[in-house]
């Protein structure tokens, strides 16, 4: 999601020193598109001393500065699907094994289960465990709403209605059946994503608060 701060080239939104700890600290961020994560992860990033992880901002740096995976990624992403597994870990294994102590908030990462699997074998690898899965749930009218308001006042070349309508139906199909798998593992958490920025934020807070 690109609401909000979008961070550097590489997608990264670094977390202020004076709130990093440091311990090990992974939190994840789900929901349908539109539901308001990029929003919410600068915040809570910010609030928690975390480093925002966004695989669409890392991805659209990569299309503005024009590098391969840029230019593979692209279509890809104008049509609203998903860019292959492989590209994404990639992607996201290179920045955590920059952080030390791993403190971070993942957003819209991961979307698959071999994104999910490979996460865990990734986190497991750095002795940082997945601490909360927060997913965010707002009825699909909501959505469209919001993303077809998006798409007006951003002009995101995803924001389109077609596209809207196959990112909601990868989210169903891809990215859904996960929160099944964070589920068993007793990690999920599911908020309310209805009510304004600071509401949401704080149910969030509630379920982060005790754990940091
Ligand atoms: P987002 O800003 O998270 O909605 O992502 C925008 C687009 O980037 C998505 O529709 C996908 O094409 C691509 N993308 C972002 N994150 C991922 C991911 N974890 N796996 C595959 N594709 C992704």
């Amino acid at each position: 999601m690109s609401v909000g701060n979008p961070g550097d080239a590489t997608g990264r939104v670094a977390s202020t020193p004076q709130a990093a700890g440091s311990r090990s600290q992974v939190v994840l961020l789900m929901g349908p598109p539109g539901a308001g994560k990029g929003t919410q992860a600068s915040r809570l990033a910010e609030s928690h001393g975390l480093t925002k992880l966004s695989t669409g901002d890392m991805l659209r740096a990569h299309v503005r500065d024009g590098t391969e995976l840029g230019k593979r990624a692209k279509s890809l992403m104008d049509e609203g699907v998903l860019v292959p597994d492989d590209l994404i870990i990639d992607m996201v294994r290179a920045e955590l094994e920059k952080s030390s102590p791993v403190r971070v908030l993942l957003d819209g990462f991961p979307r698959t289960t071999a994104q999910a699997e490979a996460l865990d074998a990734l986190l497991t690898e750095l002795g940082a465990p997945i601490e909360a899965v927060v997913v965010l749930s707002v009825d699909s009218d909501e959505l469209i709403r919001r993303l077809l308001g998006r798409a007006r006042a951003e002009g995101r070349s995803d924001d389109n209605e077609d596209t809207i309508r196959t990112r909601m139906q990868v989210y169903q199909e891809q990215t859904r059946p996960l929160l099944e798998y964070y589920k068993a593992a007793g990690r999920l958490h599911r908020v309310d994503g209805v009510g304004s920025e600071a509401e949401v934020s704080a149910r969030i807070d509630e379920i982060l608060r005790g754990r940091a």
